[in-house]
């Protein structure tokens, strides 16, 4: 039964009470961070019989990033190393200003999509600028490609069709 004042259910999982924290680094390791999703990447015995859905998306960026993403709040993005900050103290300058994070911004700009200076890992995109949109508050959209020791191929995914939904920046 969907009301007409409804809003459009955003795509990512709605959190179950559930969390599970993952390590995850860029392929040098100039970028190291934790990331904390509800639900887990995997169901659990007991309390969660759900997973989380990771987003697998056609459009012209995903595709092309090969962009897997959770959704966590961004103040559950904690970073070790590296990220918005760069590489840290005592190694400052090593790779001039703004450290080794950088960032690709297309349409609206308002989605800074984040990867490596040094390796080019995909991270993520930084959705906080998009606002509190779908009541959960600040969000990042993170790459599952960068969890440690994570199987890919036991993950449960959600398929969208972002190709639809956004026509691509180029022509070529
Ligand atoms: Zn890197």
């Amino acid at each position: 039964m969907s009301s007409p004042t409804q809003k459009p259910r955003p795509p990512w999982s709605a959190p179950n009470g559930v969390y599970a924290t993952y390590a995850a680094n860029c392929h040098c390791g100039a970028h190291r961070y934790t990331v904390t999703i509800s639900p887990p990447l995997h169901a659990s015995a007991g309390a969660s019989a759900e997973a989380y859905q990771v987003i697998s998306c056609n459009c012209s960026i995903c595709s092309r990033n090969g962009y897997l993403l959770v959704y966590p709040a961004a103040a559950d993005v904690t970073w070790l190393r590296g990220g918005e900050e760069g590489v840290g103290e005592g190694e400052e300058g090593e790779e001039g200003e703004g450290g080794v994070r950088e960032v690709y911004e297309m349409g609206s700009k308002l989605k800074p999509h984040w990867f490596c200076k040094r390796c080019g890992s995909s991270l993520g995109i930084d959705i906080r600028r998009m606002g509190d949109f779908g009541g959960s508050g600040e969000k990042m959209a993170m790459n599952v490609r960068m969890f440690k020791d994570i199987d890919l191929d036991t993950l449960e995914y959600k398929k969208v069709n972002g190709k639809a939904m956004l026509t691509p920046r180029y022509e070529l």
